[in-house]
């Protein structure tokens, strides 16, 4: 099982009673030592808990790479033809996911996404991006931003963390 780029273990101990842990046991590996009765659903929730955390942490201490290298990399493969722009997270910005200055080629994110799985901040990064060339949300727009394979499924994670697809 693979969640948010991490290669999930799971061992299931009988003589573990309660207690659930997880460990990193290589750049992008965890291990998860379960109670054997304990449920699929408690694991799994567990697990993506865990993920995220660590996901968090790579993120903040820039081993996955940091944020204008990692938007380049999705300029190239999803939008070639934007111009070169700058890209931050910014506390200023509570209404939107993020945020497209067009004329200045700046793009700001939400804070809150770093909480987030990366497929999720992919998706908002390729948004803003795509927003570079096709200020609206036109036609041209939603075919180069329908190429993100998981963009149904980030629109809806984002719908359910409150703020609406407008918020784009
Ligand atoms: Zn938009």
């Amino acid at each position: 099982m693979i969640i948010d780029g991490f290669k999930i273990e799971i061992i299931r101990s009988k003589k573990r009673k309660k207690t659930i842990q997880a460990r990193l046991t290589g750049e992008s590996s965890i291990r998860v030592l379960a109670p054997y009765a304990a449920s699929g659903d408690f694991v799994l929730g567990f697990v993506k808990k865990t993920a995220e955390k660590f996901a968090l942490k790579d993120l903040i201490s820039g081993k996955a790479g940091d944020l204008q290298k990692r938007a380049e990399m999705l300029k190239d493969k999803y939008m070639p033809k934007a111009p070169d722009f700058t890209i931050s997270y910014s506390g200023s910005l509570k209404s939107a996911w993020g945020k497209c200055f067009v004329r200045d080629k700046k793009i700001i994110l939400n804070p809150r996404l770093v909480s987030f799985p990366l497929w999720v901040t992919d998706y908002v990064i390729i948004h803003e991006i795509v927003h570079l060339i096709y200020p609206d949300h036109g036609k041209n727009f939603r075919t180069q931003v329908s190429k993100y394979r998981l963009k149904e499924r980030a629109t809806g994670y984002l719908l359910a963390k409150g703020l609406t697809g407008s918020g784009l």
